[in-house]
């Protein structure tokens, strides 16, 4: 048997570990981890989930402190809800979910767009997705800015705002098409209580340990020993959750290291940025329904995404992504703060500036554990999912939103991928 140290022995007191060998251990408790820890555990395997971060859910986290409501801080639209377990799961846990409205409204510098206006921009947002999905249909894997039509010259900064950055979390000359036109979102819903509180009520009675973040994997023919700051725990088979972003950037030392496809793949599907400027507005001063889409037309790259009145509450999402998200990530959350007011105020006037009472913005490139918002793949390696996929030598297993060809990008993807892995697992034991 290998040496196992004691696995509490050094830090603060915590209960002690039933068994210090499992059959299967699993880095992250984000929905991949959750979802692969659930199916092991029906199938009465030994398994410990082990987490870094003092919380479940990884990037989708429901809080509730900030504005006394639930506040999505990561995911927040239940996509390609149709057929998906989590919706299922959704219902028989009493979380209700409903229907996402999809009827946007479009804001043109202090007015609403005429019919007209909504007619020419439907237009311009159907060619330019209609030649990328075209592109992709064909087999060709390159940057979705080298193949949008020309013309519709006053809708593109619009229209490449909510493809690109707002759909893809990159600008769209790091998206690949190829992997675009594999993206399957059909629908989406919500639930009223937040997307992480479902998530997180799904790991009820699951072996997790937070605070333990697992710095070094060492493999031998016969099993893996994982180490983390509080001791070390031995493993038949290893479940890794952990960003692309992550694992590219060495945060836990492989050895052997990862082999070379994977270690090429990991760099293939970074992770764009994508935050949430959230702002609380009282008293429904623009007069929208609940979760109310609202696109801002804009010139240039500087735009926000906009979802009003969550859940009906007074509580705005203001989405920065891409390149432009990533400068506001690295100015800080009052500069992503005063941006999103600024751009309130140009769509509908100075007077809202002063009816914003609380405000906060996520910063998910700077959570060491993430390190991002989801992966989109470079122009020309929408394949990397697939070689990212593979189990390494019948024992170690990446699994997560990333592996998923059709739902990358999300909490469903990432909820298939780790039950996928998890049964090739329990398959190979
Ligand atoms: C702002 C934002 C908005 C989004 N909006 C949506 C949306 O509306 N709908 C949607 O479906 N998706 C959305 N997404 C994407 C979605 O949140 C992710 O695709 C999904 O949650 C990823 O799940 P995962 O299990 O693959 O990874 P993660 O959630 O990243 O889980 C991995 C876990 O591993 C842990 N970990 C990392 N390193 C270590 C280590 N060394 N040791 C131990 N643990 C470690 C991390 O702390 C984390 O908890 C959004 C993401 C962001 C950031």
């Amino acid at each position: 048997m290998a040496t196992i140290l004691s696995w509490f022995g050094v830090a603060r007191p915590a209960p002690a570990l039933a068994r210090h060998e499992v059959d299967v251990a699993i880095i992250g408790a984000g929905a991949a981890g959750i979802s692969a820890a659930r199916f092991l555990r029906d199938q009465r395997r030994s398994v410990a989930v082990l987490e870094a971060s003092d919380r479940i859910g990884g990037r989708v986290h429901t809080d509730t402190s900030i504005f006394d409501v639930p506040y999505d801080m990561g995911a927040h639209w239940i996509h390609a809800a149709h057929g998906l377990t989590l919706l299922d799961l959704a219902r028989q846990n009493g979380f209700d979910p409903y229907p996402a409205n999809t009827d946007e409204t479009l804001m043109i510098h202090g007015r609403e767009a005429t019919p007209v206006e909504y007619r020419e921009f439907d237009r311009a947002y159907d060619a330019f997705e209609s030649a990328i999905k075209a592109a992709g249909r064909s087999g060709r894997d390159v940057a979705v800015a080298d193949v949008l039509p020309d013309g519709h010259a006053a809708w593109r900064d619009t229209v490449s705002f909510i493809l690109g950055p707002y759909a893809c979390a990159k600008d769209l000359e790091d998206i690949s098409t190829l992997d675009f036109w594999r993206s399957d979102e059909r629908s989406d819903f919500y639930v009223k209580a937040g997307y992480g509180a479902l998530v997180a009520g799904l790991a009820a009675g699951l072996p997790i340990r937070l605070n333990t973040p697992v710095l070094a994997v060492d493999r031998a023919s016969d099993r893996i020993v994982l180490t983390t700051e509080r001791g070390s725990l031995s493993a038949r088979r290893l479940l890794v959750t952990a960003s692309t972003n992550v694992l590219a950037d060495g945060i836990i030392r492989f050895s052997p290291e990862l082999p070379a496809g994977h270690a090429e793949a990991l760099a293939g599907l970074r992770l764009g940025t994508y935050n949430h400027v959230a702002l609380e507005l009282p008293g429904n001063p623009l007069g929208f329904e609940r979760d109310a889409p609202v696109y801002l037309h804009r010139e240039g790259r500087r735009n926000m995404g906009l979802l009003a009145r969550v859940a009906g509450s007074d509580l705005y999402l203001a989405d920065a992504a891409g390149g432009y998200g990533a400068e506001l990530e690295r100015e800080g959350p009052e500069a992503s703060v005063a941006a999103a007011v600024d751009l309130l105020a140009d769509a509908f006037g100075n007077d809202i500036r002063a009816r914003v009472k609380r405000s906060h913005a996520t910063t998910w490139g700077r959570s060491p554990y993430i390190r991002g918002a989801y992966s989109c793949a470079a122009p020309g390696r929408a394949d990397a999912r697939r070689t990212l996929a593979k189990p390494i030598d019948s024992q170690i297993w990446i699994a997560g939103e990333a592996t998923s060809p059709n739902l990358w990008g999300t909490v469903g993807g990432a909820w298939i991928e780790g039950e996928r892995a998890a049964r090739e697992i329990v398959a190979s034991l």
